[in-house]
């Protein structure tokens, strides 16, 4: 009841300040998933608890990360300009992130699909860089953007962008220091957003593609966990707490970030969020999304052309990539 209460307040909150398509998003966006239910392969999986993972000392450290190189990174992509789907702008965001990725093992996830504004090529890019544990950690994040803005300038430095920055970052040094645990694939997502109005049959295309393909040939069930990161480049970081995300392995994130000293990095606003995590939780991988739904005063920046570089920083990634880095560790315990 509270949570309903929550969400409609939000969406009346929105609705005073923005048109109603976008006041209807975000209310859509926050409510209630209904494929977030755990399918079949949940019920093979163990009982897992957040407890389990915390580090002792001894164990290795996190992988550092440079928030200033995914910071750089976020602004070299969207100098590419906008990039929704059939645009030349998506397919030099292809071309960028596969020049980056250079020397790992890459696949693309390549195919076509019906949307509500038509027919589209979709691409979801995975890098793959093998570990010395039998599983898989997937860091996953979209690159395309909106398309009903795709005639403005809408570049999504936060939206689409951030992730981006921060993974390539992430590439970058799992290619000088593999993974000493389970295997990490970073998935740059395709189709994220809706193409007409966020609904769960007009949105995360790609991801509803991946995981169902993932499902049918076993990889799903080598996943130990699905950590998403969106819009997590705002200057202002307040991560939000996703009540869609595995509470397991919501807690993990949540302690690594008390270890990293990053939790007043998290607002104590606990919603419901539709993303492109539903789709692999559905199939019974664990996931978390990390997101910061909160863009500028009242999410005013959020899917406007205000969503530029300037509005994130340096700083808003690094503590989003050690968070994720140590959340990676504490998995690793296991
Ligand atoms: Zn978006």
């Amino acid at each position: 009841m509270i949570l309903a209460a929550l969400v409609a307040a939000s969406a009346l909150l929105t609705g005073g300040c923005r048109d109603s398509k976008d006041a209807a998003k975000n209310a859509d966006r926050t409510a209630a998933a209904a494929n977030a239910a755990p399918g079949a392969g949940a019920r093979q999986r163990p009982e897992m608890h957040a407890e389990d993972f915390d580090p002792q000392p001894g164990t290795p450290p996190a992988m550092k990360i440079s928030g200033q190189k995914a910071y750089q990174n976020l602004k070299d992509f969207v100098a590419l300009g906008p990039r929704f789907l059939g645009s030349t702008g998506h397919a030099k965001a292809e071309q960028f992130i596969l020049s980056r990725l250079a020397g790992a093992q890459v696949e693309e996830d390549k195919f076509s699909v019906d949307t509500a504004a038509g027919r589209f090529a979709m691409n979801n890019i995975i890098a793959k860089f093998p570990g010395k544990k039998d599983g898989i950690i997937v860091l996953a994040g979209h690159y395309d953007t909106n398309y009903p803005l795709k005639n403005t300038s809408f570049v999504g430095a936060n939206d689409g962008g951030s992730d981006v920055g921060l993974m390539l970052e992430i590439a970058s040094q799992l290619r000088s220091h593999p993974p000493e645990g389970y295997s990490i694939w970073l998935l740059f997502t395709d189709g994220e957003e809706a193409t007409v109005a966020w609904t769960s049959a007009d949105s995360v295309y790609g991801s509803k593609h991946l995981a169902k393909r993932w499902s049918e040939d076993g990889t799903a069930a080598k996943i130990k966990a699905f950590l998403l990161l969106d819009m997590i480049g705002d200057k202002d970081l307040d991560m939000d707490r996703d009540t869609n995300s595995t509470p397991w392995l919501a807690e993990l994130v949540f302690r690594a970030a008390q270890r990293t000293g990053q939790a007043s990095h998290f607002s104590g606003r606990n919603i419901p969020i539709e993303d492109d995590h539903l789709p692999f939780g559905a199939v019974g991988i664990p996931v978390v999304d990390l997101i910061d739904l909160d863009y500028g005063f009242d999410n005013i920046y959020h899917h406007t052309t205000q969503d530029t570089a300037d509005k994130c920083s340096a700083a808003s990634l690094q503590i989003a990539g050690d968070i994720v880095m140590e959340s990676v560790r504490a998995l690793n315990t296991r």
